[in-house]
């Protein structure tokens, strides 16, 4: 049974990418005027940990490269990012940290591992560590034991007194979160589109390509500064939860429960499109006038995942002690 499900993720799984796009963005809106701190300086310290996981070295950076991480836009039209600017006198500010660092878990340190039994399957340890599914009673990757990992991490950073580190795992923390919100970061497709594409090549490979264009909604969304999008998040009032368990599953939920309508959406107005390649951003400024729809799920999955992480946000800071 479990070869049978392995093989699903396999044929749904090996071409994706793993990021739901605009991470500095996304948290450069979530915390820049919502945290009371945000604008706190923060000496940057050398890194001085003893992890209890592998990283590609080649690819994992160190060092602070705040100021020089956001240097162009990534859609071919002009967008809209936000500044970083270079340290001053060895400091850097809470936002800037919480922002840079959010994108720090796709570029690579993930990449080219043996993290599980599954690795060859799906062909890139990068989506082990940033993805979710259960299927029936199984469990395949580890995105909530990443979310879980770097929280711990930035626990006990702050509280050996590394503010910087403490920042900078709690930013990876972050991009983990976000990337749960991400309906195909939960599941491969509806439950019975996932069945049938156990058969059906051709909704493996539209589930496949639906994944990748979604990720560029988001990015295509925020990168044009879409006011809705942007005050969506600017706004959102932070929700509690008990604790982090009940944080994921709400999370995760915010994902799963969606992702009839996104496919739905998806479907209706760039179906055969679908069968053959993942959309762009040109896709969706040519079709403006059809997305309402899907906006509005945007949107509200963008907007209840940021009062859970505003939430999220005052509980863990409040209990390290910055705020
Ligand atoms: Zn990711």
């Amino acid at each position: 049974m479990r070869k049978v499900f392995t093989l699903v993720m396999f044929s749904l799984c090996w071409l994706l990418t793993f990021s739901w796009s605009a991470h500095e963005l996304f948290t450069y809106l979530l915390v820049k005027d919502f945290l009371p701190n945000a604008d706190k300086l923060i000496r940057i310290t050398p890194y001085d940990y003893t992890e209890k996981r592998v990283y590609n070295r080649e690819f994992l950076r160190l060092d602070d490269y705040c100021g020089e991480f956001i240097t162009s836009c990534p859609l071919t039209s002009t967008c809209y990012l936000p500044p970083d600017p270079k340290p001053v006198d060895g400091k850097v500010p809470v936002w800037q940290i919480l922002m840079v660092y959010s994108v720090e878990p796709d570029l690579g340190m993930d990449e080219g591992l043996q993290l599980s039994s599954l690795q060859s399957i799906i062909g890139n340890s990068q989506g082990v560590r940033h993805m979710k599914y259960n299927i029936a009673i199984f469990e395949f990757f580890e995105g909530t034991q990443s979310f879980y990992y770097f929280v711990e991490m930035s626990r006990q950073a702050f509280m050996k007194g590394d503010e910087y580190w403490g920042y900078r795992f709690l930013a990876r923390a972050l991009h983990h979160l976000q990337d749960l919100s991400m309906p195909y970061h939960n599941a491969p497709g509806g439950f019975f589109d996932t069945l049938r594409a156990l058969t059906d090549k051709q909704m493996a490979q539209v589930l496949s390509n639906s994944h990748y264009s979604y990720d560029e909604y988001l990015a295509y969304l925020l990168y044009q500064y879409d006011q809705d999008a942007v005050t969506a998040i600017k706004q959102a009032q932070p929700v509690n939860t008990r604790h982090l368990r009940q944080l994921i599953q709400k999370v995760r939920w915010l994902g799963l429960s969606n992702i009839d309508g996104v496919d739905r959406q998806l479907r209706k107005i760039y179906g055969e499109s679908l069968k053959e390649r993942i959309l762009t951003t040109s896709d969706y400024s040519a079709h403006e006038d059809e997305l309402d729809e899907l906006k509005g799920i945007t949107i509200n999955i963008i907007s209840k995942f940021s009062s859970l992480v505003r939430g999220f946000l005052i509980d863990f800071l409040k209990e390290v002690g910055q705020i």
